[in-house]
Parts: structure tokens; sequence; C-alpha cells
């Protein structure tokens, strides 16, 4: 039998299956709770509009919604994110918006445009598991910039920024995966004010803004320093994520790059899963629907930090975003927290922990990612309930062998 390994490219030695795949396939046994996922709840999809929306593409394009088609994108669907764009504060035009196969098709596309074997990307730490799986076959060096409960400290991307050339930044200003933290305005312009001094390029990755549960928000750093940001966004949240429609608006020479990078990946995003996406918009779906899965994921987040709050042991700290998918834990130093999901998965109740989230290997272990939109409220706080159980005894062990150890060395 012949091995086909010494066929492989070279990239592929960094293209490790994603252990959260891995977890995810555990967490899809029968009984098991799962916080572990990152994604959107079913009932939040607004099917009937999609039955509504189906015809309306077959009266309105006909055969066009099933042709070959431009690889910037649909043009109705461009020219109704420019308004989509414009409430965000984000001046564009239709011919500057490029559609993707998902925000994740983005990232890979600029990961090949712009990473060469060992250029510095510059990222938070914690940050996108995503990110860091579209851009490690290009081979890349990464930068990890400090980060507290307000997300990346400028301070310390300036510092980085002063010490060796950095390609990009990736970050995800608002309610980011993993952290569901949002970085402040002031942060933001600070932030604009760095990439345009350094001249530098910044990727601002967007799939959670408009999930927002209390507060008011804030705009994208796009709007503070556009020459600067190729902004990224998707439907995945708010829509859909089967449909795989993202869209990017970038400085004209990067956006160039992207087309040729997307054509020669899948000549252009559906054609049809982009004229109902332009519906959705155009017919003002999204509007009327947006505050519906907001009100299904607010009591959801409630529910959890409720639950929380009575379970988790005193030795933990936990991140209360405003908006997102996901609450960011961290315990004591020493914690191992791919122990304790173990454990808890022994007892049917899944999380991710949080090392995955970091460039760095081994960084993070004592740090875990929870979600609460695949679950109702009652299910979360059963849930809760158990991890507050395993953390409480993975503490009390750690204590006592901590205890052990120092009456050992005595
Ligand atoms: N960026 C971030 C920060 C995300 O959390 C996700 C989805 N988990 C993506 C990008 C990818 O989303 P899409 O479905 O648009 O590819």
């Amino acid at each position: 039998m012949t091995s086909f390994e010494n066929r492989l490219a070279r990239r592929t030695r960094n293209m490790g299956a994603s252990a959260i795949r891995e977890i995810l396939k555990v967490v899809s046994r029968p009984g098991m709770i799962s916080l572990a996922g990152g994604i959107p709840a079913p009932e939040s999809f607004p099917m009937e509009v999609v039955r509504e929306l189906t015809a309306a593409v077959l009266d309105k394009f006909g055969p066009a919604a099933f042709q070959y088609d431009l690889t910037e994108g649909f043009r109705p669907l461009r020219e109704a994110l420019v308004d989509y764009l414009a409430d965000k504060g984000i001046a564009a035009t239709a011919e500057h918006i490029l559609i993707a196969s998902g925000s994740q098709g983005v990232l890979d596309c600029l990961g090949k445009i712009l990473i060469s074997p060992g250029d510095q990307v510059a990222l938070e730490a914690p940050t996108y598991l995503g990110a860091l799986q579209a851009f490690n076959p290009y081979e890349p060096a990464y930068v990890q910039i400090g980060t507290d409960d307000q997300g990346m400290l400028p301070d310390a991307l300036a510092d980085a920024l002063s010490r060796q050339p950095v390609k990009f930044i990736y970050l995800v200003p608002t309610f980011q995966n993993p952290t569901g933290r949002t970085l402040p305005m002031k942060r933001r312009r600070a932030i604009a004010d760095i990439i345009q001094r350094f001249d530098t390029l910044l990727v601002e990755d967007d799939p959670y803004g408009d999930l927002r549960y209390r507060g008011t928000s804030v705009p994208p750093i796009k709007t503070l320093a556009p020459d600067h940001v190729v902004y990224i966004s998707t439907l995945s949240k708010v829509f859909a994520p089967g449909l795989r429609m993202g869209f990017c608006l970038a400085p004209d020479l990067i956006r160039q790059w992207l087309v040729l990078a997307k054509q020669g990946v899948d000549l252009h995003t559906s054609t049809f899963n982009q004229a109902l996406a332009s519906e959705y918009l155009t017919g003002g779906h999204l509007k009327r629907h947006l505050p519906r899965i907001i009100a299904l994921y607010r009591p959801r987040q409630q529910a959890l930090l409720d639950a929380m709050k009575r379970f988790f042991p005193d030795a933990f700290t936990w991140t209360a975003p405003d908006g997102g998918m996901f609450v960011w834990v961290e315990g004591p130093d020493g914690m191992d927290m791919e122990a304790v999901n173990q454990k808890a998965v022994n007892r049917n109740t899944a999380f991710v922990p949080g090392t995955f989230f970091f460039a760095r290997p081994g960084d993070g272990r004592h740090t875990m990612r929870l979600n609460y939109t695949m679950a109702d409220e009652a299910t979360l706080t059963r849930a809760v309930g158990i991890l507050g159980e395993v953390l409480e005894c993975a503490v009390t062990k750690m204590c006592s062998r901590g205890r052990t150890r120092s009456i050992d060395g005595d």
C-alpha cells in the first residue's frame, strides 16, 4: 500500500485537526449538555421567512440566481450591504464590498495574499481559533498582544509594532470569541491612531456586533481608520451560518488581491444564497428578526451568569459581556481545564478548555470558554451546577496536593 505522506505539501504540517472539532464530536453524544459549541440556536433561524424569500428570489431573479456570477459578489446583495454598513457608520459603495463564503473564507484569502513563511502577525491572547487555523498553513510567526478585561492593550500593541515588522494585526473588538470582551471607544481610538502612525493593516473581524443585549453600540474601528482596516463580517449569527454568507470591505489593493485569491478557491459564493441574503436585507427581515434572536439569547446569558454566581467556587472569575455568544472563565493558576473537561464530559456536560485559543502552546490552561446560545435556561442552570461540582472537586484536589507537597518539602 502506497503511503502518500511524502506527497503532502510543507504547509500541511501546520494544519492540525481542530481540537474543538474533536471535542464537538464527543459532545454530540445523546444526553450531553454542551456549552462547548459556538453555534447559533437552530430555533433562531427564520424558517418561515426563508420559505417566503425562496419564492421571492425565484420570482425576482429567475435563472440568474442559479448562474455563475462575479467573484466580487451578487450585485443586489452588495448594494443591500451598503445600507447595512451605513447603519454602523461605515461608508462603502457596492464596488468596494467583497462577498465571501463565510467570514472564514475571507480569513483564508487574507492569509494567502498577506503571509509569507515567518511573517509576523499580531493578535490578541486569547484569540479566535478559526483565525489561527486559517493563517497557520501560511506559516506566520505570531506576536501575542496582551489583553485585559477591556480587550487589547493599545500600549502593548504600539510596543510590539515598534519592535518588529508586523504584516497585519488581527482583532475581534466586539463581543470577542472566546472572551466576549468589547474594546471601549477610547481604546478603539488609540488603536486607530496606532495603526495609522505605524502605517500598518488591521483586520477587524466583527461577526457578533449585532448581538447586543444591553448598553449602546460602539462603532467599528473601520469608521476611525478606514484606509488601514479590512472589515469582515457575516450573516452567520443574524440569519443562518449554513448559508455561508460573509463579506468584507478592504483597502483597494487588498480587495483586488482577495478577489484573485477567491477566484482560485471557489470562483464565487453561492449565487442563490446571496440572492436570498439580499432579499433578507432589502425586505427589512433582518431588522425585524434580530430582536427575536436577542430576546432568545439574553435570558440564556443571564441564566448562565446567575448560575455561575451560585455554583462556581470562589477562586473563579468570569466575563459578563453585553452581547455575543460566550463567557470566559479564569480559574486559579495551575488548574488544568482539559482534565476538568474530561471529568465534566463523564458527567455529560462539556465546555471548551481555553488553551486552544492561544497562539502559544500551553498558555491559558486555567481558562475555559462557555457558550450559552445552544441550551435553554433550565438546561444551562443544570449544566453550570454540574460544572460547579467538578470545578470545586478540582480546586479541592489541587489545594490538598499543594498542602501535601509543602508538607513533603518541610
Ligand atoms: N470570526 C469569528 C470571531 C467567529 O467567531 C466566527 C464563527 N465562529 C467566524 C469568524 C466565522 O464565521 P463564518 O460563519 O462567517 O465563517
